[in-house]
């Protein structure tokens, strides 16, 4: 006996939620259309399915009357009234909406609430007002770990660039499994690099300030919360920029101070130090008002600047777990 949920979308994975809490499994979803959905393993279009006959679809979608559609469709091929669960009343009359009200974009699961994360050990953090810094209650996802400033990279890549919709060559610095996991679920043809300065992590060992490939080779380059890590900044940007193709993007973010201009100082070098005015002990500097003007200085990359605050309504930012001031930039060549 298999079951498949009807719907895939805000309904269908709350089902989804629910039933899984029962540690009822199920097979996958199933959908008319395909126009705004993507389909993965998991979705299939009801045309291309076929059923036995002890198979059961929960229908999992708000509107009664296409609720009704449905039954009658799934009556038409072939399958009888026991076999289908309506589950659309169920959800409206047990407010589950509302109670799982938070939405992970890379794991895909509909929750309760994110969990407090965030790095609160610096000083810094009280002083001055550090985008994505200090402690945060909307902050870590409790089924994939994910952190907020993670889901809204991925938000971003998704909405704002075309890499899942292309084929294309990607460098990856630093490379979050969490994000990596769900390009993969969606690449069409993706060449992929996970690189990193140390071999433990990433499937290459790249310096980002020496990087090992050709000119023009990437169409993307990703690094998040990697160049506040790096000494030699320019160096760092001037390889991004060779080894990026002409129209090829870079993808980064790093923690901004909005209080005070960037902040480096080479005679900063131990670790309490480092925590005290950058904020975390590995970090060689604290980027401040002026990083625009500071990475098109040494690049002539075009920056755009991505906030939920300008792409999302209220709702939508807290369902989703952002940072509403959080900033992901794209660098276009
Ligand atoms: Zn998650």
């Amino acid at each position: 006996m298999k079951r498949y949920i009807y719907g895939a979308g805000k309904y269908g994975h709350l089902l989804y939620d629910i039933l899984s809490n029962y540690e009822i499994e199920i097979s996958g979803f199933v959908v008319s259309f395909n126009d705004d959905l993507k389909l993965d393993s998991k979705t299939m279009l009801i045309d291309d399915c076929s059923y036995e006959d002890t198979d059961v679809i929960y229908i999992a979608v708000k509107d009664e009357k296409e609720r009704r559609i449905i039954r009658k469709n799934l009556n038409i091929k072939g399958l009888r009234n026991d076999q289908i669960i309506d589950f659309g009343s169920f959800i409206k009359q047990n407010d589950y909406e509302k109670i799982y009200s938070k939405y992970c974009l890379l794991c895909g699961s509909r929750i309760k609430d994110f969990e407090e994360g965030g790095w609160t050990d610096s000083p810094l953090f009280y002083e001055k007002h550090i985008i994505g810094g200090g402690k945060r209650s909307n902050c870590i996802c409790p089924v994939c770990k994910c952190n907020d400033r993670m889901r809204w990279v991925y938000y971003t890549i998704c909405k704002h660039t075309d890499m899942l919709k292309e084929k294309c060559r990607v460098l990856y610095f630093a490379p979050e499994k969490q994000i990596v996991d769900t390009l993969f679920l969606e690449e069409k043809g993706m060449v992929f690099y996970g690189a990193d300065i140390s071999s433990r992590r990433g499937n290459i060992q790249v310096d980002m300030t020496n990087i090992c490939f050709k000119n023009d080779y990437f169409d993307y380059v990703v690094a998040n919360h990697v160049l506040e890590h790096i000494q030699d900044e320019t160096a760092a940007l001037r390889e991004v920029y060779r080894v990026l193709s002409p129209g090829g993007k870079f993808i980064f973010s790093f923690p901004i101070c909005t209080d005070c201009e960037t902040f480096d100082d080479e005679s900063i070098v131990s670790k309490e130090d480092r925590l005290r005015f950058y904020g975390q002990e590995d970090h060689v500097r604290l980027y401040g008002t002026d990083y625009l003007k500071r990475i098109e200085s040494v690049c002539d990359l075009k920056i755009q600047c991505f906030s939920p605050q300008d792409d999302l309504p209220h709702e939508k930012i807290l369902e989703y777990g952002f940072i509403k001031d959080d900033i992901v930039m794209i660098g276009r060549k």
